[in-house]
């Protein structure tokens, strides 16, 4: 896998982005450095098995996708694919049983 960057809607072709506006305008006010971004929201997957067993964490590949909205015609869409790597750790186990929770029987 590669980095990927997407410049155009994939519904309209549009250029512009909600945030890619709104962080132009902060820029032009001055307020943010020029070549700021902030995407709309994202999320990273790491790239490993997902029945693998954690006994430390480790470190894999993870790939973080960065989505924005279309400001001509509102289809959210991914942006950027970035490839990186990041630490995983063991979650912490849910007991079968959880005290005190009334949908839970005794
Ligand atoms: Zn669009």
């Amino acid at each position: 896998m590669e980095n990927k960057v997407f410049t155009k809607c994939p519904s309209c072709g549009g250029e512009n982005t909600v945030m890619k506006d709104a962080v132009q305008k902060e820029i032009d006010k001055g307020t943010m450095l020029e070549g700021t971004r902030i995407p709309a929201f994202y999320s990273s997957v790491p790239i490993m098995s997902p029945t693998s067993k954690l006994l430390a964490p480790k470190t894999v590949p993870v790939a973080t996708f960065i989505f924005d909205v279309c400001s001509d015609c509102g289809c959210v869409y991914c942006i950027q694919v970035i490839e990186d790597v990041g630490q995983v750790q063991m979650r912490p186990q849910k007991s079968p049983r959880q005290p005190g929770n009334p949908f839970i029987g005794n």
